[in-house]
């Protein structure tokens, strides 16, 4: 099978096996399926040789997170993220992956007032406790929202879909950060409904390129400052996917918002650290795909007493956007990994900047804030 793969991304790999103890799930099977040399093998015999796309091959691909973690690890600069992606694209056009009911849920994330009526629904569930803690819905979900008013125009705040509905709290705190260094901000609500990460995770490249256009036509000039390093991620390579010089422009006007403001962290108030022991958790696509993961500490620093390091290297946590909900048994495998390195940092709290990874690691009991609602809070308290 064609499987669209450019024929020099597949022959960079050269079968070392480097990236090996950096994939998570290579590091839970010890299969060779699962890491990224036996997922290229596997990609090459389909590909090359119209090897069959059996039971076993298919959950080599649906297995991986997409954390790309393999990415920094490979000395010959192997670009996993667009192999994997081709791939799922390939197999989700013969409809051999990606079911009905996943594109039906996609689907739905273009459409805000959609998804603020199902959380709505999903939180008066809670209510009943009719939702199960191990969906990793976060607790109490809210049923009023406090509202995102525009306070100037030197920067867009992009809210999202589910992060919106689920985790205003956090953009609403990120804009306060914001407004304390001095800048006003434009949150961009309908004007930017979805980034399309998770339909592109799942290879529907299609229904992403028109969520870019979309948004490329509608934010203006201004930085745009994500606070879910999952949407920034992709945002930032809207330029790779279009190829088109408005969207390589617009790739140019994102940043994650800790990478943002650490250039003007010194604008903020000097004020009292909060008495608090933090650990940083990087998400995937801070660390591996942005790499601006050192902007969380950073920003974090000046607010607080200590800030530890876990002891894995930036090892995945096992969310991987809609992973945790597709591959459960897999993600709660690799939780455990991160559990038992926070467990011995023993933190106070855990920061996180990616609602996927909060609300993962929330579910399996560690307590998470955004770094801006740490500093947020450091600023109210003060
Ligand atoms: S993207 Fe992550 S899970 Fe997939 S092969 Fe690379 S390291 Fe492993
Ligand atoms: S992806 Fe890179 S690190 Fe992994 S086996 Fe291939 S060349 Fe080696």
């Amino acid at each position: 099978m064609d499987l669209k793969l450019d024929a020099e991304d597949l022959n960079t790999c050269v079968s070392c096996g480097l990236c090996l103890p950096h994939c998570p799930t290579f590091r839970v099977t010890g299969e060779e399926a699962h890491s990224p040399r036996g997922r290229i093998a596997l990609m090459r015999q389909v590909h090359h040789h119209n090897a069959p796309v059996t039971d076993e091959v298919l959950d080599a691909f649906s297995s991986c997170v997409q954390c790309r973690g393999c990415e920094p690890a490979c000395p010959s600069g192997v670009p996993f993220g667009r192999l994997i992606e081709r791939t799922r694209e390939t197999l989700a056009d013969e409809r051999i992956m990606t079911s009905v009911w996943q594109r039906v849920a996609l689907k739905s994330l273009a459409w805000p007032a959609l998804i603020r009526f199902g959380s709505l629904l999903l939180a008066f569930a809670q209510r009943l406790r009719l939702v199960p803690r191990r969906l990793g819905v976060p607790a109490q979900l809210p049923i009023r929202r406090a509202p995102l008013v525009a306070s100037g125009r030197d920067v867009y705040l992009f809210t999202g879909c589910v992060m919106d509905a689920w985790q205003r709290d956090t953009h609403l705190a990120a804009q306060r950060v914001i407004e304390a260094a001095g800048f006003g901000v434009t949150p961009t609500g309908n004007l930017a409904p979805c980034c399309g990460a998770l339909h592109l995770h799942s290879g529907l490249a299609r229904d992403t390129k028109r969520l870019a256009a979309r948004m490329i036509a509608k934010l203006d000039d201004q930085p745009i400052l994500v606070d879910s390093a999952g949407c920034g991620a992709a945002m930032k390579e809207y330029g790779g996917l279009l190829r088109t010089d408005e969207a390589r422009a617009f790739s140019s006007r994102v940043y994650d918002i800790q990478e943002w403001l650490a250039q003007y962290v010194e604008r903020l108030p000097r004020i009292e650290p909060l008495a608090l022991r933090v650990a940083v958790q990087d998400p995937c696509h801070l660390r591996h795909v942005q790499r601006v993961h050192n902007a969380t500490r950073t920003v974090l620093q000046p607010f607080v007493k200590e800030l530890v390091e876990l002891d894995d290297d930036g090892l995945c946590c096992g969310a991987g956007g809609a992973y945790s909900v597709l591959q459960p048994q897999m993600a709660d495998k690799i939780r455990r990994r991160k559990l038992a390195s926070i467990e011995l940092a023993a933190p106070d709290i855990v920061a996180s900047a990616n609602p996927g990874c909060s609300m993962h690691l929330a579910s399996g009991g560690v307590e998470t804030l955004h770094p801006l609602e740490i500093v947020d809070r450091a600023l109210r308290e003060a």
